[in-house]
């Protein structure tokens, strides 16, 4: 097979009923077209796509995976609207797949065997891996000469120490059903802690990084000489920060006493702490930073207090991982709310001169674009970087489909 120098990857990230993709040209990582397909399978289904000259809504029943990519590859291709004349130009697909459990370290390119592996996988993350396979084998179907590459959620953290990983529960327990931390986000701490060592000038392999993912889910990785020693999240995206609606890490026996006195079955313990809790659950006003603020800056109490326990978890987290690394030279905010919020970078570094973390305020002033706003006496370097999954996807899908 012939090895094209540079090609279009359609990075596609599939959920249960909804899609987004983005059709990017690796010659110069532009992305020539993005959207997303939402209510797949169920009644009204929408699909957006944006050329970069226009933005479209079409409105049209999507019963199933399949019959969205199919037309999100019409648009692609459209006479008037599209940005590719044949199927042909799309050189490799990038899924972006939650859990690749023990099994995947790397990302691969998706043969049927690795296909069975995800799905070997799916007890672990039951929402989201049904979801992955059927997007990568509707994709499959339509396409089946392309090359395909699964991206993991978790890869990057398969470094982590056994020390590290396991849970203090019978080993036996382990070994029969995998339980232990694997942590998630892995693609995006990845990509900013490798934009980290590229705005220092420093090899990753030297250098000692926190990367705070801070935006729905919220999460803080140790990245050490280039490698995940540690991270926030846990078996699941529940655990470790307080976030917009998960509890994060609570005792676990909170669950018990509250399944007693509330009557409580398992699916509405599993609601309450993972759609009914953290700073929505606190303020009881909403799960977006946004609005808390805007009701904190009201004197409102809760909102305040839910503001705190967050930039608290995320302080605790940066302390622990300082001494797991036996030091930092960089830390550095990412996603929704890192990438946006002056306040809460500001509530969250606040009094840690004494770790030689300390920022500027004018610095601090910016949104989403990277910059060092570390203020002339740090000793730590503290950067904010806009986080890209989707680049940092078609960048391993890339790498692998040459490499073939
Ligand atoms: P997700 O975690 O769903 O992938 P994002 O990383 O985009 O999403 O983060 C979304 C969150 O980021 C929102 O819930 C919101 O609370 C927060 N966010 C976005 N913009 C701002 C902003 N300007 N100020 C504070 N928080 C923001």
């Amino acid at each position: 097979m012939s090895k094209p120098m540079s090609i279009k990857i359609l990075v596609l990230n599939s959920g249960s009923s909804s899609l987004k993709y983005q059709l990017i040209d690796m010659t110069n990582e532009e992305v020539i077209a993005k959207g997303l397909c939402e209510r797949i399978g169920i009644k009204d289904s929408v699909l957006t796509y944006d050329n970069r000259r226009e933005k479209i809504v079409i409105n049209k029943d999507m019963k199933n995976h399949e019959v969205a990519i199919q037309m999100v590859l019409d648009m692609l291709m459209d006479k008037d609207k599209g940005v590719i004349r044949n199927i042909n130009e799309i050189g490799a697909v990038g899924h972006r797949v939650v859990h690749g459990g023990e099994k995947f370290s790397k990302s691969v390119v998706i043969d049927n065997n690795v296909l069975s592996a995800i799905n070997d996988c799916i007890d672990l993350a039951p929402l989201h891996n049904p979801a992955n396979i059927t997007g990568i084998r509707a994709c499959k179907a339509l396409m089946p000469n392309t090359p395909m590459v699964a991206v993991f959620d978790t890869a990057f953290h398969q470094t982590m120490d056994k020390s590290t990983y396991l849970y203090a529960i019978p080993y036996e327990l382990y070994e029969k059903y995998s339980i232990r931390k694997y942590g998630f986000h892995g693609t995006s701490h990845k990509y900013v802690a490798s934009r980290a060592s590229a705005m220092l000038g420093k090899d990753i392999k030297d250098l000692r990084i926190i990367t705070c993912h801070l935006g729905n889910g919220a999460s803080v990785c140790a990245v050490k000489n280039g490698k995940s020693i540690d991270t926030s999240m846990g078996f699941t995206p529940l655990a470790g920060l307080v976030m917009g609606t998960r509890c994060g890490d609570i005792d676990a026996a909170i669950i018990k006493f509250l399944m007693e006195k509330e009557n409580f079955s398992i699916d509405e313990i599993d609601t309450l702490i993972n759609k009914k809790s953290g700073i929505f659950g606190v303020s009881g006003v909403s799960s977006d930073f946004r609005d808390v603020e805007k009701k904190a800056s009201q004197h409102d109490e809760r909102s305040n207090v839910a503001l705190d326990m967050f930039a608290l978890s995320v302080r605790k987290f940066i302390g622990q991982y300082i001494v797991e690394m036996g030091g930092v030279d960089a830390l550095v905010f990412t996603a929704g709310c890192g990438e946006n919020d002056a306040a809460m970078r500001k509530l969250i570094t606040r009094d840690l001169s004494f770790l030689g973390i300390s920022i500027d305020d004018d610095k601090n002033n910016v949104r989403g674009q990277e910059i060092d706003i570390s203020s002339s006496t740090a000793k730590v370097h503290t950067l904010v970087i806009p986080t890209n999954e989707e680049l940092a996807i078609a960048r391993e899908t890339e790498t692998l489909v040459l490499k073939r």
